[in-house]
């Protein structure tokens, strides 16, 4: 018997690749048109509230959970590196991330 996941779990799956896509989308546009890049993050984080999914952990640094913004570090974001840690500032909204801070490997 080949293993199915759940309707559900189909679901979450597709989900996430599908804001994976918009994020990348949001990327591409995002200097051309900004506004269009925050129009992508809004769907993408439709679809997390939606469906109830976690969204892709490198997608907190990337834009503004309070105020739905695409982040263009230096443009509508701020980064300062602190002991550990990373602190994003939303330059629209003043928003604080505060993410630990892991050398890549
Ligand atoms: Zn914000």
């Amino acid at each position: 018997m080949p293993h199915r996941f759940s309707v559900n779990d189909d679901h979450k799956t597709i989900a996430v690749e599908r804001i994976q896509r918009l994020f990348e989308l949001a990327e591409e546009v995002s200097k051309k048109h900004p506004e269009l890049s925050d129009r992508y993050v809004k769907c993408a984080w439709r679809i997390v509230t939606r469906y109830n999914v976690r969204p892709p952990r490198d997608l907190k640094r990337k834009f503004c959970r309070k105020c739905l913004s695409f982040w263009k570090p230096g443009v509508n974001c701020r980064i300062r590196v602190k002991t550990g840690l990373v602190v994003f500032t939303c330059l629209r909204c003043g928003h604080v991330v505060r993410l630990p801070y892991k050398p890549k490997k």
